[in-house]
């Protein structure tokens, strides 16, 4: 019962439900338009209506987190090369074709690029 009533709170964030919106709205971009916009899609599409309709600094923090999660991302890759998105796939990137191998791999297993020798 009170896990129930705990998201209940959760839900009444209008922070939560800016996201909720966005990944509603992702899925169906995803699935019946096309999947390299659907980031785009969802959300250029949920700040509109937040703009629009609802709180227009909700959409300011929203962005501002988004902004934030790009930053630590970005500052991740370019001072310790390391892609946050692979790793939490348990993934790393060919550095020979560009794909991706697990991240415990020792060859390639798409060009057999030797991950020892490096
Ligand atoms: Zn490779």
């Amino acid at each position: 019962m009170e896990l129930v009533s705990h998201f209940e709170t959760l839900f009444r964030e209008p922070i939560v439900q800016f996201f909720l919106w966005m990944a509603v709205l992702y899925l169906l971009s995803n699935v019946f338009i096309d999947k390299r916009i659907s980031f785009w899609v969802s959300s250029i599409g949920t700040t509109w209506f937040w703009l629009k309709n609802r709180d227009p600094m909700v959409a300011l923090q929203v962005w501002g987190l988004i902004l934030g999660f790009f930053l630590v991302f970005l500052s991740l890759k370019y001072f310790f090369h390391m892609n946050l998105f692979l790793f939490l796939k348990g993934k790393k990137r060919c550095p020979f074709c560009w794909e991706e191998a697990h991240r415990k791999a020792k060859v390639c297993p798409h060009c057999r690029h030797s991950f020892e020798d490096a």
